[in-house]
């Protein structure tokens, strides 16, 4: 029932790893799955290394154990158990077959047949599995399709879609990952004729995989092919049309590859809403709220930064109020958006420039506390806020440079303004 190998190869290190190699050890005929042998394959680091054992997961954790491995039981139901050594995981699955698929979930049941299990795997590099010595099992072609950048769907790539709406999302972050020319086009068709199924997924599991995907090195080809099969407005709506372009473009420019930054880039204005939407967490939302009031106040100082400016004070004033994070997302998202549509705006060196000094300058705090006003005299409670809001917006307009004692005394006058004085000028 179970092939030989088609090879053997050199070990990859992985297997030399002490939680892995106990792991294979104990359990008689496993072999590691999935992306640890595709990564070793391809000559990539290898995240985390996925077993499976052609035995129940009950007689997993019990063999597991007796080798002396902590085992955690938590997905036991699926036919998982986590093996730990030293502190580091081991994934440990029963092999599988599905008897029942709805889009969304399957029923399994446990098979000692490894190609079986291989068959209900996505890709063909995905399906791929190694013994501890080195053999080599590849059922479906996975070992040629990865060293030729096809990403091939395991069957019938409609058939597949059915089973798991989530693959069609699967397809585009592997083939960001190992993707190279052409995509297949079995593939994509199958993938164009299945959009209007992706509606039925979770929320959740679309963000997941989405971050996953802009989280690949360069995602951006693989968002315009998303853009094309209809995939991305389906799950982000029609104002994602035409975002692949700001995607390109902070590639173009040199932003950071971070996950988040890109789906800014891919909805500028509703980002915070759309994640809102897919059930981010509330630091993701915040997180694009808060660049959003960044660039909100960045939008009027561009003709400021194509000279080289704005002033120090200017500056300041923006670092006090805006995280400087959030504004340095903003720079690259404005650049690129002014790239992507031709917009007139900083050059580039401008904008290296303005962003270099944003993170060069300290971010100003605001010298005084409501202790501080308690010393001197004000009675806590909306006047006190009052009284400190506005000393703020005097520090604020002085370039944030008024020192602990001058805001003190600015507080005083303010005060003595309550009682009818006139307030000089700073
Ligand atoms: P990564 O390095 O991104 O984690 P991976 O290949 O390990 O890549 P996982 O999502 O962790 O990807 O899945 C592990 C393996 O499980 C895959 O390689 C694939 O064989 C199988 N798999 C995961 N999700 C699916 C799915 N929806 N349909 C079919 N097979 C899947
Ligand atoms: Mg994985």
């Amino acid at each position: 029932m179970n092939d030989p190998p088609i090879a053997r190869i050199d070990p990859p290190g992985f297997l030399a790893d002490p939680a892995p190699a106990a792991v294979l050890a104990a359990l008689p005929g496993a072999r590691a799955v999935g992306g640890a042998v595709r990564d070793a394959l391809a000559g990539r680091p290898v995240a985390d290394v996925d077993v499976a054992a052609p035995f129940p997961p009950e007689e997993i954790a019990a063999r597991l154990a007796a080798a002396g491995l902590r085992v955690h039981e938590t997905g036991l139901a699926h036919g998982t158990v986590t093996a730990v050594l030293r502190g580091e995981p081991v994934e440990v699955t029963s092999l599988r077959r599905d008897v029942l698929t709805d889009g969304r979930h399957a029923v399994v049941e446990w098979t000692t047949d490894w190609r079986e299990d291989a068959a209900r795997r996505d890709f063909t590099m995905n399906a791929l599995s190694l013994s501890a010595r080195g053999e080599l099992w590849d059922y479906f072609g996975g070992r040629a399709d990865l060293e030729a950048g096809r990403v091939r769907f395991v069957g019938d790539p409609a058939t597949r879609l059915a089973e798991d709406h989530l693959r069609a999302l699967r397809y585009f972050r592997f083939h960001a990952r190992y993707g190279r020319g052409e995509p297949d086009p079995a593939a994509v068709a199958a993938i164009r004729e299945a959009v209007g199924s992706l509606s039925r997924l979770s929320v959740e599991r679309i963000w997941m995989e989405l971050k996953r995907l802009l989280a690949a090195p360069e995602p951006a080809e693989a968002v315009a092919l998303m853009e094309e099969t209809g995939v991305l407005p389906a799950i982000l709506g029609p104002a994602s049309l035409g975002a692949s372009r700001p995607l390109r473009a902070l590639a173009v420019i040199g932003a950071p590859p971070d996950p988040m930054l890109r789906f800014d880039a891919l909805l500028t204005h509703g980002s915070a809403e759309a994640a809102r939407r897919l059930k981010a967490s509330n630091d993701e939302v915040q997180r694009l709220v808060a660049r959003y009031r960044a660039g909100h106040d960045l939008l009027p100082l561009q003709p400021a930064i194509a000279e080289g400016g704005p002033d120090d004070d200017t500056l300041r004033r923006l670092l006090a109020e805006q995280l400087p994070e959030r504004l340095l997302d903003a720079a690259w998202l404005r650049q690129a958006v002014n790239r992507a549509w031709g917009w007139q705006g900083p050059g580039d060196a401008a904008w290296a420039h303005f962003r270099e000094r944003l993170a060069a300058l300290p971010r100003p705090v605001f010298p005084l506390q409501g202790r501080d006003a308690l010393e001197m005299g004000v009675k806590p409670g909306p006047e006190m806020g009052r009284l400190l809001a506005e000393t703020r917006r005097w520090w604020l307009d002085g370039g944030c440079t008024a020192d602990v004692v001058a805001c003190r005394t600015r507080l005083a006058m303010l005060m003595s303004d309550i009682h009818g004085n006139a307030l000089p000028k700073r």
